[in-house]
């Protein structure tokens, strides 16, 4: 580096540096806050208000408006639409009583009583079966018997699967 240019920077330096102390002393009133702002022009103010009173958004404006209908509709409209045949259930023809209970049943549907009655005598059955067996994933592979109360295995339930429940055999249980 030549002496011009060594005496180049030294100046440059000290203007640096005396730039920085004037800043720091706050002699400098050219320099102002980073954030300034023209607060007046943001603001509102209330001339603005009174100038712009018909562009002011109403309340109104946020509600989403649904369609409404033009003209009142007659009560024998109304009554004409609600009791419409197509809108109305339909009288079902195929009404039965049941051959087991006499509970009335659709025709070719099965009775809703004596499945009922069915399911209950079921889980009985295979709550005495679960507490025989101790678990679900224990029967054996052979065909099940169920005894009621006052009757003994025959000669051919011999190898099968005896559950004795002490209790009457329902009517509609058959061997
Ligand atoms: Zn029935």
């Amino acid at each position: 580096m030549s002496l011009s240019g060594f005496i180049r920077f030294l100046r440059h330096s000290l203007q640096r540096l005396e730039y920085s102390l004037k800043q720091g002393a706050a002699f400098d009133r050219s320099l102002g806050p980073a954030l300034a702002t023209h607060g007046p022009s943001l603001l509102p103010t209330l001339q603005g208000i009174r100038d712009h009173d018909s562009n002011v958004p109403s309340f109104l404006d946020s509600i989403f408006w649904m369609a409404a209908p033009k003209k009142r509709r007659t009560i024998e409209v109304n009554r004409c639409r609600r009791r419409n045949p197509n809108k109305l259930i339909k009288v079902k023809m195929n009404i039965e009583p049941c051959l087991e209970c006499g509970n009335l049943k659709q025709k070719h549907v099965l009775c809703g009583f004596c499945y009922n009655k069915v399911q209950i005598e079921t889980a009985k059955i295979r709550r005495q079966i679960q507490s025989m067996e101790g678990g679900p994933h224990r029967a054996p592979s052979v065909e099940t018997v169920v005894l009621y109360e006052n009757e003994a295995p025959g000669d051919t339930d011999k190898d099968k699967r005896i559950v004795e429940c002490a209790r009457k055999r329902p009517s509609w249980f058959n061997l």
